[in-house]
């Protein structure tokens, strides 16, 4: 439920109505827009039954969110969210360009990594330091110490770093390293990870679970927001259907299909809905062209050696030609590739 108030509506209206909300049992979380303040009533709303919340000093409106989620929703938050990790603005007409290996291997294998992916134009550095693995025997990342090269590396080229967390026991540890947590699509639903990262004021990107619809992804996305923290991208990333030529099936439509219902920015991976550097660049080109706020590549400087996803990794000189052609859609469509553009952006947070 949203409780719109009135422009006119004081200070001492507000702090009465949220006092009114936590004594009911519900929490609240308040929206200012240019005109109009709005109250997101969170929690179970069967407590306000009998409620006059119209008759509340300084009340307009109260109106239901129609939607399963709430603080997700267009409905309660009508201006695109822009999520800043670091220097770089996400949402708001300006582009996340993530790119780096799927996994942190070594110190110099990601330095030149990020050394290409920076000349090309990425401004965040992507690398696993936990990795999800479909077999245990597989590379399981360098844990702590992948951390800790990908942070350094990431201060060395001035980049902002995206890593996976994958249990709520690591999230204490990721948050000493990185600048913006990754769940990823195995976790979309690990409801005890997003809470913990809900917990923590930092960025999240919340990838699309490879068998979740758009609504389980803002589900997901809302157990993060409903914590306190509204700093949340999504990413579509491919979802499993019965073609086996690709790894899993790139649903563009995701992209104006989230935006219609929610404020949230969203990016695309091409890398993990393809599996295959052929048909990423062309992917890439019509995320941007669809909406998305940015795109996740991976990259690597030798994919035969790769310790993970070697196989659909671009090559440095193919994200470099890819970032040329998006930095042309980006101007056609009136986007903006970062670091720190402040003057194109005026939304902030939820
Ligand atoms: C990754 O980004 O390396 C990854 C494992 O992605 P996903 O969770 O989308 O499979
Ligand atoms: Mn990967």
């Amino acid at each position: 439920m949203i409780i719109v108030l009135k422009p006119e509506a004081t200070q001492a209206d507000l702090d009465y109505i949220l006092r009114r909300i936590e004594e009911w049992g519900l929490r609240s979380h308040i929206s200012r827009g240019e005109h109009r303040t709005i109250i997101g009533v969170i929690g179970d709303e069967q407590k306000l039954q009998g409620r006059p919340l119209t008759a509340l000093p300084g009340v307009e409106q109260v109106l239901p969110i129609l939607k399963p989620f709430k603080l997700a929703s267009r409905e309660f938050k009508k201006t695109d969210t822009v999520v800043q990790v670091g220097k770089v603005r996400i949402g708001g007409g300006s582009l996340a360009m993530i790119a780096g290996p799927c996994a942190v291997e070594n110190y110099e294998v990601l330095d030149t990594i990020a050394a290409a992916v920076k000349a090309a134009g990425a401004n965040i550095l992507r690398g696993g330091a936990f990795k999800p693995r479909t077999s245990p025997y597989s590379f399981q990342g360098l844990g702590e110490t992948g951390l800790r090269i990908l942070h350094d590396i990431g201060k060395k080229y001035d980049m902002p770093v995206v890593t996976e967390v994958m249990d709520p026991r690591q999230v204490e540890l990721v948050n000493r390293y990185a600048d913006m947590f990754q769940i990823g699509a195995r976790n979309m639903q690990n409801f005890d990870l997003l809470r913990e990262v809900g917990r923590i004021n930092k960025p999240v990107l919340l990838k699309r679970g490879m068998s979740a619809t758009v609504k389980d992804l803002l589900l997901s996305a809302e157990y993060i927001l409903s914590e306190g923290n509204h700093q949340v991208v999504l990413c579509e990333r491919g979802v499993r259907t019965f073609e086996d030529s690709t790894r899993n099936t790139l649903d563009l439509s995701a992209v104006p299909n989230v935006k219609g219902q929610s404020h949230l920015p969203i990016i695309v991976d091409p890398s993990h809905a393809t599996g295959r550097p052929d048909l990423i660049p062309a992917m890439a080109r019509a995320a941007v062209a669809a909406g998305a706020d940015g795109v996740h590549v991976e990259v690597h400087c030798a994919p035969e050696k790769a310790l993970s996803d070697g196989q659909q990794a671009l090559l440095p000189s193919q994200y470099a030609e890819l970032m040329r052609d998006l930095r042309r859609l980006a101007e056609l469509f009136g986007k903006y590739i970062g670091p720190d553009d402040t003057s194109k952006t005026s939304s902030q947070g939820g």
